[in-house]
């Protein structure tokens, strides 16, 4: 498969070019260069097959034969190899848990399994890949954990002070090895666009071998897709045809990935796109005007994001064409003392101690269920571990939170972290001088 710039569809690369160069020089994201459509009876019999046997499917589908069948499946053999479980809170509605992996949240699925990716196209000689991200909590310990000691590589992670919970900062500080971690004095966009800076000097390009780990990369997209037909096989498995999945969303790479299951066949009925006052894509689909804004600080801080980078590849599988994407993607936005009452909700009706974000999706799957009703069946998405986020959960629920064995061990450890100002020339001189 060859894969296009949003801005430049005569562009054609290599999937190892798209991975390692993440963002086109057009500044536009790489997209397949024709989404590929499933086969029939694939779809059609999903509950027969393992989830790592649907990654594989899925994953070759897109891919092609640039990584031999064989490498492919060892590959998402050892990239995914926790679970993701689908949690029924009522008869019509289910939580589709994705932090089971080593950072605690969804994110280990496209980290997981891009540092395999880029381990594997990388050969023996090649110079250091430099892999730069910029997080607003999650993506960071994702990546931290996902390269850890990977040979040939070397992270650096931009993360906002102050706006990361005890547990993500650990998970980005305490790794030494071949992770770096810088600690930006400003916001997640802040450190996004020194992250973009730097991909795009040339300077900085001529002397490093930079790579970006973000949510824009081709590589983390295309695991997202799998869950959905994992969880879809397991609705289809209890004889439920029809899905409406509910996404917090802030990036919207998680979505996104959604929308390109459905786009390669996957019957979903309905995408909600659940958002916190970040609000630029409910907006937009409200007033079909995209305006970007500064992002707000709230309590689900992964979700923090003023201009949603992968809003283009959305835009993009839908041709630009704002009434069929309306057609299939609704968004709700929730203030901070919303997703208060959210968590409570879970806690007091279910006994389920949810994250913020999940809470932002639970809320926004049972206002759309309020506007439309209908025998679907209604699976948000959770993801991350409630443990993550002990200053957003009320102290009675957090108390029922059982921490997973890793995220004990954490607190022993020393922290390691560069401060900086929001400042290009002082990020490029650290990238130059500590080579
Ligand atoms: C990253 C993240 C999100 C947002 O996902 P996007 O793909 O950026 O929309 C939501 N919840 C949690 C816990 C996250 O870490």
């Amino acid at each position: 498969m060859k894969f296009y710039s949003t801005n430049n569809k005569d562009l054609r690369v290599s999937f190892q070019e798209a991975v390692f160069n993440s963002l086109p020089q057009d500044k536009g994201l790489y997209m397949p260069e024709e989404i590929p459509k499933l086969d029939p009876y694939f779809l059609k019999h999903l509950p027969m097959y393992s989830f790592q046997e649907i990654a594989f499917t899925v994953a070759k589908a897109i891919i092609g034969n640039d990584i031999p069948d064989k490498d492919l499946k060892a590959l998402i053999d050892d990239a995914l190899n926790f679970d993701s479980p689908l949690r029924f809170l009522s008869a019509d509605t289910a939580v589709l848990e994705l932090f089971h992996g080593p950072s605690y949240a969804f994110k280990d699925f496209g980290a997981r399994f891009m540092s395999r990716v880029m381990g594997y196209f990388s050969k023996q000689g090649d110079d250091l890949l430099d892999v730069l991200v910029a997080t607003s909590g999650d993506t960071g310990g994702a990546v931290a954990l996902g390269f850890l000691g990977v040979e040939g590589t070397r992270v650096t992670i931009l993360y906002p002070k102050g706006k990361v919970s005890k547990v993500q900062e650990e998970q980005l500080t305490t790794n030494g090895q071949n992770i770096r971690a810088i600690e930006v004095d400003g916001t997640f966009d802040d450190c996004q666009a020194l992250v973009k800076q730097a991909f795009n000097d040339q300077e900085l390009n001529q002397s490093l071998r930079l790579t970006s780990a973000n949510s824009i990369n081709i590589a983390r997209l295309i695991p997202q897709t799998f869950y959905y037909f994992w969880a879809y096989a397991q609705l289809k498995a209890q004889g439920q045809q029809e899905v409406v999945f509910t996404v917090p969303s802030g990036n919207f790479g998680n979505i996104g990935a959604g929308l390109l299951a459905y786009k390669m066949g996957l019957p979903v009925t309905h995408f909600v796109a659940a958002t916190n006052v970040n609000d630029t894509v409910p907006r937009f689909l409200e007033t079909g005007l995209y305006e970007p804004k500064p992002s707000v600080q709230t309590l689900a801080n992964a979700m923090d994001v003023g201009n949603p980078s992968n809003w283009v590849r959305i835009q993009d599988m839908f041709q630009q064409d704002q009434v069929a994407l309306k057609a299939m993607v609704s968004s709700y936005t929730y203030t901070d003392e919303e997703t208060k009452q959210g968590m409570s909700e879970l806690f007091d009706s279910f006994n389920y101690v949810a994250c913020p974000h999940t809470a932002i999706a639970y809320l926004a799957s049972q206002q759309y269920r309020k506007d439309h009703p209908g025998t679907y069946a209604s699976v948000f998405l959770s993801t991350a571990h409630p443990c993550k986020f002990p200053e957003a959960i009320a102290e009675e629920a957090f108390k029922a939170v059982k921490l997973p064995k890793g995220a004990e061990l954490l607190a022993d450890k020393a922290k390691l972290a560069t401060e900086m100002p929001v400042d290009y020339q002082v990020f490029k001189t650290y990238l130059l001088v500590n080579n």
